[in-house]
């Protein structure tokens, strides 16, 4: 099971396990639904701690910024056995995505204002 490819494999890019759920869809902007089908986000509205989000293929739901729901663990764990095909996710989006590796002492928390290395890991 080696899906990297010798050519053109995207550089790695590290998130911290940790990061909030919100801050790291904005960055991915894709979506793991409960039937484990990945959609494209064309839109997320915060409200408060929560956020409005619209996939390409026009659902729209809200969701909680957690770090620990369901859809935060299926996107660290990439848990999904298919891409919505309404959606159009392209190819490079997920190329990116599965680059993307999530650690718990390294890489960044996506935050705004984050200043690196200033993060003590509190619980
Ligand atoms: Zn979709």
């Amino acid at each position: 099971m080696n899906s990297e490819k010798k050519d053109k494999t995207p550089a790695k890019r590290y998130y911290r396990k940790r990061v909030h759920l919100l801050n790291l869809i904005e960055k991915i902007k894709l979506w793991p639904s409960r039937k484990g089908i990945l959609h494209g986000i064309r839109s997320i509205e915060r409200l408060g701690d929560q956020a409005r989000v619209t996939t390409h293929c026009n659902k729209a739901f809200l969701i909680n910024n957690s770090k620990n729901s369901r859809a935060a663990r299926w996107l660290r764990n990439k848990l999904f056995i298919g891409v919505c095909s309404q959606c159009g996710v392209p190819e490079w989006k997920l190329e990116k995505y599965n680059s993307t590796r999530f650690k718990r002492h390294q890489g960044s928390l996506l935050l705004k204002d984050q200043k690196e290395g200033a993060d003590s890991e509190k619980s």
